[in-house]
């Protein structure tokens, strides 16, 4: 289960964030997530729970963006999401030369929360 150090790095980032803004509570997180990654939102809501005990972030509602794949066909140019399907190859001239454009993002977009009176 590798969501257990995505889940830390993005409890600490988060928490990183909310102090350089003042905040006194954190009431939601958002996160965008490539699907190359792998992870499954299921555990990272899991081990976000167990993480976020305690800390700045214990109210926060962690909510998560799937970014799909996309590759690019380095013989056409043609930008494309691959699938099993098609065995991944370009659906316009059929190459397997590809590159993967998108798909391996973390990324923590936004945090939520309250500043202190
Ligand atoms: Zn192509």
């Amino acid at each position: 289960m590798h969501e257990m150090s995505y889940v830390a790095r993005l409890c600490d980032l988060a928490a990183k964030t909310a102090k350089s803004e003042g905040m006194a509570k954190v009431t939601a997180i958002h996160a965008d997530i490539g699907q190359m990654t792998g992870i499954v939102p299921f555990y990272m809501q899991k081990y976000f729970k167990t993480a976020a005990k305690n800390t700045i972030l214990s109210e926060a509602e962690l909510v998560i963006g799937i970014i799909p794949v996309t590759a690019l066909c380095n013989t056409c140019k043609t930008e494309y999401t691959p699938d099993a399907e098609h065995d991944y190859l370009c659906p316009a001239c059929k190459s397997g030369d590809c590159k993967i454009i998108k798909g391996r993002e973390f990324l923590l977009t936004k945090v939520k929360g309250e500043c202190e009176e």
